[in-house]
């Protein structure tokens, strides 16, 4: 039966590849690249599909599927996180793997960009559960990564212990340890300082950065964050630290509002102790809708896609909108944004410190020598600085918005990599 157009119009502004390649190309358009070399970079190079069965408690055997997606790895090897979500689709791992290779560009790494995801909802599983499909699913994407090739990480509901799994069963596979094969592992088996807190941290610098470029001062600024999980709560509680007043935040089970702000380390205890943000004590709950469209100066959307569309894009309040989550804002809903004279720092640059010091653990791996976590946050705050700097006065020169900037210096670097590396035969 055929779609009508309204629906077909929907689902595709909701699909995040369609999304990343819609924003690649306008890039790429206004930048004038080269049409084969467009041709390139618009395509993801390798993608990988597994399916596989572990073995639950009951005894019973179920089946899982998930993806490991190689964007473009002209600049280095391909690094990015793994998903575990029941919403995990190829088409949204194509897309995070290709925001990898713009953001590890913007931030001047050596890498490329990749993804993993697995169609599974972790809360439903056993620990237990988890390690055997964390291990099987590690088995399954060994053929494509390891310390030279490909190196994983923690995205949305994915951990350190998660990680140290994958460290583990890629070691007894090849017999030795191999600690620079996943990066964001426990410190006791090369982990490094601040990688837990390093997106988050990431955020902070740049809401500074922000702020300093637009006359603000984070004593007069307001925040909402939608999502309190590893990049949301370590931005609410980093920029609390700074001046910021934390409005608003949210997470799956419910949303929580103080005009005056929130306690932010209470929050984080509160929901430790919970398992929620919901009935923070002096917090008014409100719905999910509304933290994104809070009475703020600035919206820091931290949980997952396509969360500010055409629908809500009109009704945003803050003007300043930081993208800790990647993909939070549609094509669509950028246009609107930018029509309102909304700010957007894209996710390309905003969420880029949980690589940079995931980069930081892989050099560290790879010599075994370990930095201190003062050093750690000081080299963040210099890549991540100067990502800021280098999109900001691309976007100025060029008259776009800073997404187009981000993407142009992207693409400038990835472009490059590639031109100088030729076409293999
Ligand atoms: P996480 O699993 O630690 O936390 C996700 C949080 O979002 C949870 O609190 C969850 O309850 C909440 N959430 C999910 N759907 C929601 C909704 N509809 N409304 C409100 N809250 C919702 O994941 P994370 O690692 O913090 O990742 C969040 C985002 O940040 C993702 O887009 C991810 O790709 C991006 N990111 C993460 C990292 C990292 O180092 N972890 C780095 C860069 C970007």
């Amino acid at each position: 039966m055929a779609m009508p157009a309204a629906a077909a119009m929907a689902s595709a502004v909701e699909n995040p590849w369609h999304n990343a390649q819609r924003q690649f190309d306008e890039a790429a358009r206004l930048l004038g690249l080269d049409r084969s070399l467009r041709g390139v970079l618009r395509e993801v190079k390798r993608q990988l599909i597994v399916n596989f069965p572990v073995k639950m408690d009951d005894g019973s055997t179920r089946m899982f599927e998930g993806y490991r997606v190689q964007h473009n790895v002209a600049r280095g090897p391909a690094k990015g996180g793994i998903r575990y979500h029941p919403g995990v689709t190829l088409d949204e791992v194509k897309a995070l793997a290709m925001w990898m290779t713009w953001k590890c560009a913007i931030a001047g790494l050596p890498f490329g960009g990749a993804k993993g995801g697995v169609v599974v909802d972790p809360k439903q599983l056993s620990v237990g559960e988890l390690e055997r499909l964390t291990r099987r699913y590690a088995t399954e994407i060994s053929l494509v990564i390891g310390p030279e090739s490909d190196i994983p990480a923690p995205d949305v509901n994915t951990t350190p212990a998660v990680m140290a799994w994958i460290m583990d069963t890629v070691s007894m596979e090849q017999g030795f340890s191999v600690p620079a094969v996943v990066t964001g592992k426990p410190l006791a088996i090369g982990g490094s300082q601040g990688r837990n807190a390093a997106t988050g941290r990431g955020v902070m610098f740049v809401a500074l950065a922000a702020c300093r470029r637009l006359g603000r001062s984070p004593q007069e600024s307001t925040v909402a964050v939608q999502g309190f999980g590893n990049a949301g709560s370590f931005a609410a509680r980093l920029m609390a630290e700074q001046g910021f007043t934390i409005c608003a935040v949210s997470d799956t089970t419910g949303a929580i509002y103080a005009e005056h702000g929130l306690d932010i380390p209470a929050v984080i205890a509160h929901k430790q102790q919970t398992g929620s943000v919901a009935g923070f004590d002096g917090s008014e709950s409100i719905s999910s809708e509304q933290v994104l469209e809070a009475p703020v100066d600035i919206l820091i959307p931290a949980a997952l896609e396509n969360q500010v569309t055409a629908s809500n894009a009109g009704r945003i309040k803050a003007s300043l909108l930081l993208e800790a989550a990647n993909g939070p804002v549609t094509p669509d809903a950028d246009a609107i944004l930018e029509k309102r004279g909304v700010t957007v720092v894209p996710d390309v640059v905003a969420n880029a410190g949980g690589v940079t010091v995931s980069y930081f653990e892989w050099v560290q791996d790879l010599q075994s020598f370990f930095w201190d976590e003062d050093e750690i946050n000081r080299q963040l705050e210099k890549i991540m600085n100067r990502a800021v700097d280098d999109t900001w006065q691309m976007a100025q020169e060029h008259g776009v918005s800073l997404r187009n900037g981000a993407y142009f210096v992207a693409i400038d670097r990835v472009a490059e990599a590639t031109i100088a590396r030729g076409i293999y035969p």
